[in-house]
């Protein structure tokens, strides 16, 4: 874009004005709106959300043999769900702002088999394609005891099949470790951003990796390019897959039931917050879904990305989506934020979710190191600076009174409020890389 065509941007949409300095930010949507008349938009519903439960649940079976951490749990990936309440109280000193409500984190950081968020979507869309084509070649049918997919038969088969996927380090390691214990023979596309230790443990699972000196939106490009042609190769394509969404979804429902253990009340006396960290939206945006269809109008999403890489909230606020890169606003779209390098949203995501979500918010870089090491020294919980992204929001939801009031949300349901701030990796960080991590806090 030519300068003069960014200042009538910025004069249409000034919060686009922040981006463009890298200044941290938030944007909430004024399109929000309640979920009867958000939800025909999305193009998926309720029904949509079961099927994929139905079909994780018809795989446990097998996953409990081919991944002994999820034995435990039956062969069902989910992650923890814990109150930090040190955290909360740190948080409140850093910044000067109290805190209505509780503070509470969502462990997908701690997924089994990949470590981050992407255990959901990937690992689903992994398994999605190989029960279609065990299916259709007459060798599966969804009453079976799936842990017969661990036979020898099986792997042979799929090893006539390849799959493929653009990635910046985790969904690789998602798409990756499962399609090669299934037997596929997979491909990941890798961006310069993904880490050598995340490239080795692909490797060490058998998994081809290819590099890639671009960033995600070439990584993504020539995977798909690399598939074209072959028929027998699937590609896994994050910026536009309803599976992967749908494999997201899934954790509305199991949140729900962990909230109901734990005795966390979610209704209209009592809303719930959840910043998610955005990189193309899938993760985000399926979590959102689920979150919308199990709380309804009781939970508010909020979106969260670096500074350099605010694709989401540029696409949505300036409504042009997919059409509109962080690149042609003149920013890098370099950050040190695993997963949320990414310069361009998902068409469908932004354009599924646009009435659903309350806002998106940008912080920097350092925010996020200061944060992964005050998380640390609270908690004694280790994240990817990524994952820490949503840890920035619930002290701007909280001091922007304005807000609040347009949503008739009283001081009350503020006090009854619960924060989930949604950790979405971290949990395979070599220790040597994670004491860098550490070292980068401000003192
Ligand atoms: C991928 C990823 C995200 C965001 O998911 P998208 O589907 O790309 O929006 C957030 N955090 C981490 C650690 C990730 O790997």
């Amino acid at each position: 874009m030519t300068r003069t065509e960014i200042t009538a941007l910025i004069n249409r949409c000034p919060v686009i004005g922040d981006l463009v300095e890298l200044k941290e930010t938030i944007w909430f949507n004024p399109g929000v709106t309640s979920l009867e008349a958000g939800l025909p938009y999305v193009g998926l519903d309720a029904e949509d959300i079961a099927d994929a439960s139905r079909r994780l649940q018809r795989f446990a079976p097998y996953l409990a043999g081919a991944f002994p951490e999820t034995a435990a749990s039956a062969g069902i990936i989910e992650s923890p769900l814990v109150a930090i309440p040190a955290m909360h109280s740190v948080l409140e000193q850093r910044y000067g702002q109290p805190i209505a409500g509780k503070l509470w984190l969502k462990k997908d950081s701690h997924l089994p088999v990949s470590g981050s968020i992407k255990a959901r979507g990937g690992i689903y869309e992994v398994l999605t394609h190989a029960e279609k084509l065990a299916t259709q070649a007459g060798l599966l049918s969804p009453d079976d005891d799936y842990s017969k997919l661990s036979g020898a038969k099986f792997r042979a088969f799929f090893s006539q099949y390849r799959i493929a996927v653009g990635s910046t380090g985790n969904l690789g390691l998602s798409i990756g470790i499962m399609s090669a214990r299934l037997g596929f023979h997979v491909t990941v596309h890798m961006s310069a951003d993904a880490r050598a230790w995340k490239k080795a443990k692909l490797r060490e699972h058998g998994v081809d990796v290819v590099e890639y000196e671009q960033d995600y939106g070439v990584a993504v490009a020539q995977g798909r390019k690399a598939a074209q042609g072959d028929s027998r190769c699937f590609f896994i394509d994050d910026e536009n897959s309803r599976t992967l969404f749908l494999g997201y979804s899934v954790a509305g429902e199991r949140l729900k039931a962990q909230f109901q253990q734990q005795g966390v009340v979610v209704d209209r006396d009592h809303p719930l917050f959840v910043y998610l960290p955005c990189g193309v939206g899938g993760g985000p945006g399926g979590v959102a879904f689920g979150l919308k269809m199990a709380f309804g109008d009781d939970v508010h999403c909020l979106f969260a990305e670096p500074t350099h890489s605010p694709c989401m909230l540029l696409g949505m606020s300036s409504g042009l989506h997919d059409a509109i890169s962080v690149q042609d606003i003149g920013i890098d779209n370099l950050t040190a934020a695993d997963g949320l390098a990414v310069g361009r949203a998902s068409g469908f995501v932004g354009r599924a979710m646009e009435r659903l979500i309350d806002g998106c918010y940008t912080l920097d870089d350092q925010t996020m190191y200061d944060l992964l090491g005050w998380l640390d020294e609270a908690e004694n919980i280790r994240l990817e600076p990524s994952a820490l992204a949503g840890m920035a929001g619930p002290q701007r939801v909280c001091a922007d009174g304005a807000w609040q009031q347009m949503h008739l949300l009283t001081a009350q349901q503020m006090k009854n409020s619960t924060h989930l701030v949604w950790a979405t990796g971290g949990g395979m960080v070599p220790p040597q890389e994670m004491a860098q991590y550490l070292e980068k806090r401000r003192r």
